[in-house]
């Protein structure tokens, strides 16, 4: 019995769960010998689901292993991920993506959804066992190259021919890679006085535009992964003023931090695609709120120090971004005004798990559906303090900034993986 819980951030209200469902909601339900757990001030949301996570299992466990990155997704408020194929090996058939889809299920923390491979070893020239992958226990439906840019228009033409066949989805990391040979960060006034080369925006504008004209002409599905330009959002928004089966996502970390933090050398702001300019922030903000880029994912890319402690031209790209996700989302998109709860639960839950198709996921907070919740005290505010992390790495570029909210608890079909803040 979770008491006084503000569904979506209204009124307190009891919340029942019995075998795995919500079983009632109402105010001041009767007890019935249940556990209770009290909720007064909290925010219920439906458990979150990220649609771009790497777990790097197999192959380079010493940065995250599913078992530790899904820790790191409950503690996050997550009780769905999705996992990114480029590990070692490429998950590009049917028995990759089942060894990571077991891994998932044997962590307990949250549910694992493998994404496929596009290509085989993600090198763009040939199709992976796309249908295999679909077949397997795994039922993959999400397939991506992320990390790398499906560039060859005939083979990423053939892909969403192919994900036709069984409902599929083509999830784009959009980069032109002879537009972005060497490229160390945002091509711009920064980059200029820094001397560091540059990834400019129209690497990832042109793939978009691409792609979006692709899809329509095969009448297939496209998801684009981290919007990062205000370029990309003008033209995901005509896309989907044609009616074309188009998504978007973007990362918590666009939403809130600029190139200007690239004058540090501090390499934990190195990530793929580069943080760009305060414009671009903005319209990516507005384009989240507006509905323009359907959700937020959070590209969680934990990397061990080694490879982040280093000079900014030799440091990996990426960040981890699981366990700041929904306050990063607080910061920048419901205190600003921009959105409200029930709009976070939309593009953080809801969308998501409709895009993959992931069952028992996404659903309202209703009598009836599945009791996957996360309880969040948004009035929280304190510094960042990753040694507290459930992630395997430390690369986070929030280390010791105050940012608000705190994930309370996290229920994975009414069992409860995070309790006061602490896995259970
Ligand atoms: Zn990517």
């Amino acid at each position: 019995m979770i008491r006084n819980a503000r569904i979506l951030g209204g009124e307190p209200q009891d919340i029942r769960v019995t075998d795995g469902v919500i079983a009632e909601i109402g105010a001041e339900l009767a007890a019935d010998g249940e556990q209770e757990i009290a909720a007064d001030g909290l925010i219920a949301l439906p458990g979150l689901v990220d649609l771009h996570t790497h777990l790097r299992e197999p192959g380079r466990e010493d940065a995250e292993t599913v078992l530790s990155g899904t820790k790191a997704a409950a503690k996050g408020g997550f009780t769905a991920v999705h996992a990114m194929a480029n590990t070692f090996p490429v998950a590009d058939t049917a028995g990759v993506v089942e060894q990571v889809w077991r891994l998932g299920r044997e962590s307990g923390y949250c549910d694992v959804q493998p994404i496929g491979a596009v290509t085989v070893g993600l090198e763009g020239k040939q199709l992976a066992e796309l249908g295999a992958m679909a077949d397997s226990a795994a039922q993959v439906r999400v397939f991506s190259d992320d990390g790398k840019c499906v560039d060859d228009a005939v083979i990423m033409r053939r892909a969403l021919e192919y994900v036709k066949a069984f409902g599929g989805v083509v999830a784009q990391h959009a980069q032109e890679p002879r537009l972005t040979e060497g490229a160390q960060m945002n091509e711009g006034v920064v980059s200029g006085e820094l001397g560091l080369a540059g990834w400019p925006a129209v690497a990832e504008e042109s793939i978009i535009a691409r792609d979006v004209l692709l899809a329509a002409h095969v009448g297939s599905r496209l998801h684009v992964c981290h919007l990062s330009t205000a370029g990309s959002v003008e033209i995901v928004r005509w896309a989907k003023s044609k009616g074309w089966d188009v998504t978007a996502e973007v990362t918590p970390h666009h939403l809130l931090l600029t190139d200007e933090l690239v004058r540090s050398y501090d390499a934990v702001y190195k990530v793929n695609p580069p943080l760009r300019t305060e414009a671009d922030v903005l319209a990516l903000r507005e384009a989240l709120a507006d509905g323009t880029i359907d959700i937020v994912a959070t590209d969680h890319a934990p990397h061990p120090a080694e490879d982040k402690q280093c000079e900014w031209s030799a440091a990996a790209m990426g960040m981890v971004g699981l366990e700041t996700a929904l306050s990063v989302v607080q910061s920048a998109m419901v205190d600003t005004g921009l959105m409200d709860w029930a709009e976070v639960a939309e593009r953080m839950s809801a969308k998501p798990a409709a895009i993959s198709g992931i069952p028992g996921h996404g659903r309202p907070v209703s009598v009836g559906e599945p009791a996957n919740l996360v309880l969040f005290d948004a009035q929280y505010r304190g510094a960042v303090n990753p040694d507290a992390f459930a992630t395997r790495s430390r690369n986070t570029p929030y280390r010791g900034m105050d940012l608000p909210g705190r994930v309370v608890a996290t229920f994975l079909r009414g069992d409860a993986k995070v309790l006061d803040g602490e896995l259970v």
